[in-house]
């Protein structure tokens, strides 16, 4: 018998009923140290005060106003954001799979209102994940996210991460776009090359095609900048943001220059909750915490810990793991295990982590989690290795 709830998942035993900042607390009070915050998303982790406060107070006042109507907290947010990035304006969604369906209209209407109306093809990447919705499935062509599903949203092609040569190759006269992580989070915490990526935007500039980056999971201050791109230099046309933005509130955005964004007028695009006044409490309260040189600071020096004691473990670990990878608190561990195994063994030992691709257990904390926390992730991590071993 199916169960009541739709069994897409399969769920680890696990049940948590609390959480304070970097922990996850069962009915019974055992205590995990959260390394996932539940995949990049609740970035100041949880119960955070100030987050609490503002979506407390703001609960108490307004929840949901349609957006017929002016909302104070977007245009708060969405200053903050074109103030803070490249961007001239801003959209609010409630998820990433949202902003990816956005960029992808919005990079079509580009052309089309350039009496382009042919330019309409999305290159992709291999390995890539953009999100759930039809669009964002045809952008990953992966054979588990599409089987079954077609007829597929036509239009996207995909080549190997990072191979410019290949996606110089797919660019026709209908390409209308590139989109592409600037770090891969599902496909195993890959890095684009920043040679890579600046070649990407040399790419657009040439053939005229837009720049899509999806910083939903390497955005808001999880690599040590704000954003994973500005380590290049370069500025995207479209990027899509969610997970971290809300702090755990469902929160997604996509921010754009005004050349990118100039088809996106009255009518061609809404959403009953985007932007929601509950949404914009929060966001505002995280993004004026992360966009601050101090924060970001604190995120690198931690960052720069945590690498060193991980690479430590890894080698001390040699039969297990195989190496470390990824940027500022965005970290995977290659396994040379099953990763399944190494994240099954954490619970064990108490502290949780998130399988990805490629065989690598991602370490995803709260930008928020303390030099005590990381030493003691590490205790746990090595628990949770030798009971791999042993296994
Ligand atoms: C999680 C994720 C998405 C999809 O976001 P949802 O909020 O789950 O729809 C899109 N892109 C990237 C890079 C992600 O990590």
């Amino acid at each position: 018998m199916i169960p009541s709830i739709l069994p897409t998942y399969s769920r680890a035993p696990l049940k948590f009923v609390k959480g304070e900042g970097s922990w996850l607390i069962e009915a019974d009070g055992r205590r995990y140290l959260d390394m996932g915050s539940g995949i990049a998303v609740t970035l100041l982790g949880h119960a955070n005060p100030t987050l609490v406060d503002a979506l407390t107070s703001q609960a108490n006042s307004l929840w949901h106003v349609s957006n017929l109507y002016e909302i104070p907290g977007q245009v708060e947010l969405a200053d903050r954001l074109v103030d803070a990035t490249f961007a001239d304006t801003v959209f609010f969604t409630n998820s990433g799979t949202e902003a990816c369906e956005l960029a992808v209209k919005m990079a079509r209407k580009y052309h089309y209102e350039k009496d382009q109306p042919e330019r309409v093809d999305i290159i992709a990447f291999e390995g890539c994940f953009h999100g759930r919705s039809s669009a964002a499935i045809a952008a990953s062509g992966a054979e588990k996210m599409v089987k079954g599903f077609g007829p597929l949203l036509p239009g996207f092609t995909q080549v190997p991460f990072g191979d410019i040569d290949a996606v110089s190759a797919a660019s026709t006269e209908s390409s209308a776009a590139i989109i592409v992580e600037p770090v891969q989070g599902e496909g195993g915490i890959v890095s684009l090359p920043d040679e890579s990526l600046k070649a990407l935007r040399q790419i657009c500039d040439d053939t005229g095609m837009l720049l899509i980056l999806d910083e939903v999971q390497c955005g808001m201050g999880r690599t040590g900048r704000l954003f994973a791109h500005e380590r290049v230099g370069i500025a995207p046309d479209i990027m899509m943001i969610a997970k971290g933005i809300g702090g755990g509130f469902p929160l997604g955005a996509v921010l754009a220059t005004e050349g990118a964004a100039s088809g996106m007028t009255v009518g061609t695009h809404g959403s009953t909750y985007g932007g929601s006044p509950l949404a914009m409490a929060v966001g505002n309260a995280v993004m004026k915490t992360v966009a601050d040189k101090t924060f970001l600071a604190e995120v690198n020096r931690k960052a720069g810990l945590l690498r060193q004691r991980l690479e430590g473990l890894v080698a001390e670990h040699s039969d297990v793991f195989e190496g470390v990878r990824g940027e500022g608190l965005m970290l995977g561990v290659k396994c040379r295990m099953p990763n399944a195994d190494v994240v099954k063994a954490g619970f064990e030992a108490g502290i949780i982590t998130v399988p990805a691709g490629d065989n690598v257990v991602r370490l995803l904390p709260a930008l928020t989690i303390s030099d005590e926390e990381i030493a003691e992730a590490m205790a746990r991590l090595d628990r949770a290795a030798k009971a791999t071993k042993a296994a």
